[in-house]
């Protein structure tokens, strides 16, 4: 059986690596080379902490304070452009406290299954891309967010989830080598990340070497279906005729499934990172809460990321949005020396965001081989491996190791 997977972020790679796994032959088109993508330039971080999704009660309000703001970290283009138009107003109606309770223990569930593979996946030969399970801390400056964070940790803990809150001194304990001028912190001792660049580039090798086609540098133009399945797919050169397709096309999944005459509420949050070797390393990867700016150690460097602005992909790097990164850090920790990066050195990518923070897992309405990976947000780098899993269990019609109901694409249509 051939299974044709569009697109080589960490979700077509994860699903390419198990489907190969079951015995499947595989070929995955990207139009890239398969050395950037979203998956490369992100945080690493591996989240079962985040089971509350984008969409929850207080991001509008909190949104709207922020959209007028040119340095802050959430932002929406307005626009009267369809899909901003329409993915918009699903997520007004989703960010609710109902939308948190329904999703909160498949995305809890999702996350931890994903950890548990990456540790899988570190002990294979060929893989060693930096996993480490030292947690995430959440550091936040005033007594309003400690309310809120320290409310999430008793949440996470109820939910099963290993979190503490710590006192300033206790959080300065465990980052030694760091000054500390927070409030307080809690330590999601659940969590983990990651090197995503050394990841991505084993990925291609193990997959390689598997006997996985890659067909690179190839936009997929054209998609041809009779009755009710695809039949093959068209880039500038190649034909591709499959049993399955695995739409894994990140925040292009609109343009995708516009050939198959389909549509699917995404939109791009585009988001930026840099990495510096500052004298100090940090120790716990971390998330400035008030500032949403996360810092990950990377090897001997650190990697600063943040901001999420929905609007159409665009090439613009949006250098006060930078600055609002890099202004943020030593208000926290006074002593990482983090300098204000060149444009040419700044990343940015684009998250493919679903309205309700639910990524999209399964078949849809109208293709019985036809498999959706996508909408992870900021989450994707977490949830690529029980993506990968969950699609090739659905590929192979086996029972999927989790419920992946929450996360059916057709749930809008
Ligand atoms: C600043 C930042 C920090 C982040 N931090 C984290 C983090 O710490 N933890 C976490 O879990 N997530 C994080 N994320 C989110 C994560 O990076 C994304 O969710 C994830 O990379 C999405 O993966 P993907 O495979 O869906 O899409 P992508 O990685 O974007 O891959 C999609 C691929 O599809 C290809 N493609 C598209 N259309 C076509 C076509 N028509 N034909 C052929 N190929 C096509 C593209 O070329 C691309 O290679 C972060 C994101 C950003 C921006």
């Amino acid at each position: 059986m051939k299974a044709v997977i569009i697109g080589g972020g960490i979700i077509g790679l994860s699903t390419a690596y198990y489907l190969v796994r079951d015995g499947w032959e595989v070929t995955v088109v990207d139009r890239s080379d398969l050395s950037d993508n979203c998956s490369y330039g992100n945080l690493g971080m591996i989240v079962p902490s985040h089971f509350v999704p984008l969409a929850a009660p207080g991001i509008v309000s909190q949104g709207l304070r922020w959209m007028f703001s040119s340095s802050s970290p959430f932002y929406v283009k307005p626009s009267l452009n369809a899909q901003l138009v329409g993915w918009g107003w699903k997520f007004l109606r989703s960010a609710n406290a109902k939308n948190v309770a329904a999703s909160a223990p498949h995305l809890k569930a999702i996350n931890l299954l994903s950890k548990q593979l990456y540790e899988d996946m570190a002990k294979e030969p060929g893989f060693e891309f930096g996993l480490e399970k030292k947690g995430i801390m959440m550091y936040f400056k005033t007594e309003k967010v400690a309310e809120e964070e320290i409310h999430m940790a008793e949440t996470a803990r109820s939910m099963g989830l290993d979190a503490v809150a710590l006192t300033a001194a206790e959080a300065r304990a465990l980052e030694p080598d760091m000054d500390l001028d927070v409030l307080g912190a809690v330590h999601y001792r659940c969590d983990a990340h990651l090197y995503p660049n050394k990841l991505m580039e084993q990925m291609q090798l193990w997959l390689k070497w598997k006997g996985v086609q890659f067909v690179t540098g190839s936009e997929v133009r054209q998609v041809y279906s009779r009755a009710n399945r695809i039949t093959g797919i068209q880039t500038g050169s190649a034909g591709i005729a499959g049993d399955v397709f695995v739409f894994a096309a990140g925040s292009w999944m609109p343009q995708l499934l516009k050939l198959a005459a389909l549509q699917l509420p995404l939109m791009p949050g585009k988001g930026y990172s840099f990495m510096q070797q500052p004298a100090r390393q940090l120790n716990i990867p971390a998330i400035l809460c008030e500032a949403r700016v996360a810092i990950t150690p990377m090897g001997n460097s650190v990697r600063f990321g943040g901001t999420m602005e929905i609007a159409p992909v665009n090439s613009q790097v949006n250098m006060n949005r930078v600055k609002g990164i890099v202004d943020s850090v030593p208000a926290y920790l006074p002593g990482l020396a983090v300098q204000m990066p060149e444009k040419d050195k700044i990343w940015y990518g684009f998250r493919p965001c679903s309205p309700d923070g639910v990524p999209y897992i399964g078949y849809g309405a109208r293709y019985e081989n036809l498999l959706y990976g996508a909408g992870h947000a900021m989450m994707g780098l977490s949830l690529g491996p029980a993506t990968g899993l969950l699609l090739s269990e659905l590929a192979s019609r086996r029972k999927t190791s989790i419920d992946v109901h929450a996360f059916d694409p057709a749930r809008f249509d």
